[in-house]
């Protein structure tokens, strides 16, 4: 292994779906849903397998009815315009839009700044585009984990290449607001930085909590490359089909990179997808109401078993923290915690840098059945 992935193991993710395999215990460590999406996408996927659409090497950009379905969804939800022949690019999930993004857009040398915790994948891809990352902790404040704008700031220097950012935020649950937006797209107009935004979340959100793309804010559409994903909103996590929306010249630099990762993204299930994005506005009120339920069916047992708990605007993990419990080390916390009660989840501290400040929050993921989240929150009622 090179020097610059060598500080990169397994990922959490899998060691954490091995450890529940292993103990049987109910896995609410990695985020994956237990129940999969829609039938008539599942069905849009035979067909599309059937009638041979996407069976050879799809278009290296993907399949224009996918490309148009985006473009579309980016202008019904947000208002904003993408052409889909020089501004949308399928990819092999989020996580080849981040690999792809960074590996275009990152010089060796080049700082990257990105909100910690942050997902496992954007160190490794920063490493692998000899980039350094320079994180910037989210802090709880008043029941969530907040950004400080002052450190943001002061987090850039003349080597900053780009803002990495996420919302709504894995794993704190965090949807930044609209003037954290603002003032992050202020910062990145004022220092002509480019941001790399993951919005692979951004259905998902509850209560009074509004996904605000990044790109729709002044200044923002020409330096900004979103990037989401088909597995969260439709629970295909397992298809892996993501995008990216951007202007030509960043499509075309993402692009580039993607051209020699993947080539192309598997052909079918960009049909079902295109099927996806079109699907009525229930689809997505249904599926934010579900998993609202499940946010408050875990939240309340965390809390009854004595965690003190982040109930989430949006994503489908909340954290906790264990101190309440007299508990302090997360990672040992959820090394003994399918012994102790049976239920897996993820220690935070693995998506920062400044493990310290990650130590004492644990991830649990709720995009689970009703009886499993119920079932996971008695046994975690036996800890106390
Ligand atoms: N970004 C974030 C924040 C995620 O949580 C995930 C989750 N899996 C991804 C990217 C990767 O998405 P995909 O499965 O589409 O590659
Ligand atoms: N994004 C998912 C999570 O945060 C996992 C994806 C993966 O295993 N790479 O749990």
């Amino acid at each position: 292994l090179n020097r610059r992935l060598a500080a990169f193991g397994t990922t959490i993710f899998a060691e954490m779906s091995a450890l529940a395999a292993a103990t049987g215990a109910i896995n609410l460590g990695q985020g994956f849903p237990d129940t999969d999406g829609p039938e008539e996408i599942r069905e849009a996927a035979v067909r599309a397998l059937r009638d041979g659409r996407g069976n050879q090497y799809p278009p290296g950009p993907g399949v224009p009815e996918l490309r148009t379905a985006i473009a579309a969804h980016q202008q019904r939800r947000y208002g904003l315009t993408y052409d889909p022949d020089t501004e949308v690019l399928v990819t092999a999930g989020a996580t080849e839009a981040i690999a792809a993004s960074l590996l275009a857009l990152v010089e060796p040398g080049d700082e990257v700044v990105a909100l910690e915790p942050y997902y496992d994948s954007y160190a490794a891809c920063i490493a692998m585009a000899g980039g350094r990352r320079v994180p910037v902790t989210l802090r709880p404040h008043d029941g969530a984990f907040r950004l400080d704008l002052d450190e943001l700031r002061a987090a850039v220097t003349d080597r900053t290449r780009l803002l990495l950012i996420n919302t709504p935020h894995n794993p704190t649950g965090t949807v930044l607001t609209r003037e954290e937006l603002a003032a992050i797209a202020e910062l990145a107009v004022e220092r002509d930085l480019l941001v790399v935004t993951d919005e692979v979340y951004e259905h998902l959100v509850f209560d009074d909590a509004v996904h605000v793309p990044i790109a729709t804010l002044p200044g923002m559409r020409e330096r900004t490359v979103t990037i989401s994903s088909a597995g969260k909103t439709w629970s295909y996590t397992g298809w892996k089909v993501g995008w990216v929306t951007a202007s030509p010249a960043l499509v075309t630099a993402v692009r580039t990179a993607k051209q020699f990762l993947t080539y192309v993204s598997s052909g079918p299930f960009q049909y079902a997808i295109a099927e996806a994005l079109n699907l009525p506005e229930d689809y997505f009120t249904a599926l934010r109401e579900d998993l609202r339920a499940k946010r408050d069916l875990l939240a309340t047992g965390l809390e009854k078993a004595g965690f003190a708990v982040f109930r989430p605007a949006g994503t489908y993990f909340v954290t906790a923290d264990i101190r309440p419990l007299g508990e302090s080390d997360g990672f040992a916390f959820c090394r003994s915690l399918p012994e102790r009660a049976g239920v897996v989840a993820i220690p935070n501290a693995v998506f920062y840098d400044h493990r310290e400040e990650g130590a004492p929050f644990v991830r649990f993921a709720f995009c689970k059945r009703q009886e499993t989240l119920r079932e996971a929150a008695e046994r975690l009622a036996g800890l106390r």
